[in-house]
């Protein structure tokens, strides 16, 4: 994949980290996309349809192509409401309702299986929601079941399910490793009991305590919690208490993301009084903290949110230089096809990215009439596809070398780009980049806002007047 070849070598290591003071935070915060994906799903259109779908698929076959893929499935339910959500969930008791989803999956599952040819390899696969542990542990084996039927399981793959904490317990945490679930992510947000009663979630430390030691006697490869911040009655100080909590938990991988208060685009985010948020510098001060605590407790910064143990493999993969990026966020398997399943899930096969139905009602509907419940997507132009080489290899390995973009596109790319090198300079001042003749790298005061340096190359946004429906860089 270009990205690997766009790569000359991966940012430099924790070593030399200036201070991250609240000012500097503050100074480089702005508004940016995430690049699970460039374009960005706010690009997809719905001139991409299922026929278009059903080509980019015929044109995998007839390539040929044997790469292993990457699958996911969003599983939408969720028995209770946090207030802080913003994805795309149904919030029910009715747990019947699993089975009839069960249903659809199986036929979207066949689908692909005609179109693409049996026996198709996977070396990754990530359960999402929503809630994935909403099914039963019968219904996940029924999932799994139905997946080894039509693909085959690499046995070095990276097999993940998010769970969340209220859903499970140590017997339902083994029935995922037997099912061959290698890794998992906990929703953690916050310990504080005021916190969690404030985004009604209730979840003890305790419980989190217990299960992320009994993975460890589980043996799954890896546990990644997720932590918010911004949150309301969140202060610094309560914070740093789940801070504290985290780095004596000693997951593997840590996410932390700030917490964006859009009521008018969220509905469940209206419960959320605002006055109960913390100020803008409280939020600062929050993530200041975390940055500089966990790097004392050892962890290295992978990028974008997420940090892990330097023994993990996310950490390893950062520094020799071979970290991926998805829709999932940071990888450490090598760029492949992605098919998603279910309501709302997103795809990326070839050079095209693909939405399914967001309501489950349309889902449902389209899948009856047997045909993919594909609405929006997007074929990517040459242009899309250079900037997704340059932008993956700024956000996955912190530098770039201009010679591997002009082989793979036939550009010069000191011309095609001329605009954003002249850009780039201002960064430089800053010290976030080194310019040089043959590259660019991102130093490592410039990794904590890499995405700032991969927004310059981003055709989009170059002239897009409405970023604010985008999150903060950190
Ligand atoms: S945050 Fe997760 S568990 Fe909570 S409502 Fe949203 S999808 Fe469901």
């Amino acid at each position: 994949m270009i990205t690997d070849e766009a790569a000359i070598k991966p940012a430099k290591s924790n070593s030399a980290i200036p201070e991250l003071s609240p000012e500097t935070l503050q100074k480089f915060d702005v508004s940016g996309p995430r690049y699970t994906s460039y374009p960005t799903a706010d690009r997809f259109v719905e001139a991409f349809t299922e026929e278009s779908y059903k080509q980019t698929l015929a044109q995998r076959r007839v390539g040929g192509l044997t790469l292993p893929l990457s699958i996911y499935v969003h599983i939408p339910f969720c028995e209770s409401l946090c207030f802080f959500c913003a994805c795309n969930k149904i919030v029910t008791k009715h747990h019947e309702r699993s089975a009839e989803y069960l249903r659809y999956l199986s036929r979207e599952i066949d689908l692909h299986i005609e179109h693409l040819g049996a026996g198709q390899t996977i070396s990754q696969l990530h359960l999402g929601g929503g809630s994935p542990t909403f099914f039963s542990d019968n219904e996940l084996s029924e999932l799994m079941a139905m997946i080894r039927r039509s693909f085959v399981l690499e046995a070095n793959g990276e097999y993940s399910i998010e769970v969340d904490p209220r859903t499970v317990d140590e017997n339902r945490l083994a029935h995922l490793a037997s099912l061959g679930f290698n890794r998992l992510s906990f929703g953690v947000q916050d310990f504080d009991p005021e916190v969690q009663k404030a985004v009604h979630r209730i979840q003890p430390a305790e419980q989190v305590f217990s299960l992320v030691e009994a993975a460890r006697r589980l043996k799954f490869d890896s546990v990644n919690v997720d932590l918010i911040y911004g949150l309301p009655k969140q202060t610094p100080e309560s914070f740093t208490q789940t801070l504290n909590q985290i780095v004596e938990l000693k997951p593997e991988r840590i996410a932390l993301y700030a917490y964006a208060h859009l009521p008018e685009r969220f509905k469940p985010q209206r419960r959320i009084d605002s006055y109960e948020l913390p100020a803008a510098s409280a939020k600062i001060a929050m993530l200041s903290n975390a940055i500089k605590t966990f790097l004392d407790a050892g962890y290295v910064y992978v990028g974008m949110d997420h940090f892990a143990l330097p023994t993990d493999a996310l950490a390893i993969a950062k520094r020799q230089g071979r970290l991926h990026r998805n829709f999932q966020g940071y990888s450490t398997q090598p760029d492949c096809d992605l098919i998603s399943l279910g309501v709302s899930a997103i795809g990326r096969v070839g050079a095209t990215y693909s939405q399914n139905a967001k309501t489950i009602e349309e889902y449902y509907d389209l899948l009856n009439q047997g045909r993919f419940p594909v609405v929006r997507g997007l074929a990517l132009s040459r242009d899309d596809l250079v900037r997704r080489a340059v932008i993956m290899a700024i956000m996955c390995q912190g530098a770039l070398q201009y010679e591997s973009i002009e082989l793979a596109y036939m550009i010069d790319f000191k011309n095609y780009f001329a605009s954003e090198l002249e850009a780039l300079k201002e960064l430089e001042g800053s010290g976030m980049v080194v310019l040089e003749d043959t590259g660019l790298q991102v130093t490592d005061f410039g990794w904590f806002f890499v995405r700032a340096v991969a927004m310059l190359f981003d055709r989009y946004l170059q002239t897009d007047r409405n970023r604010a429906r985008f999150s903060k860089i950190i």
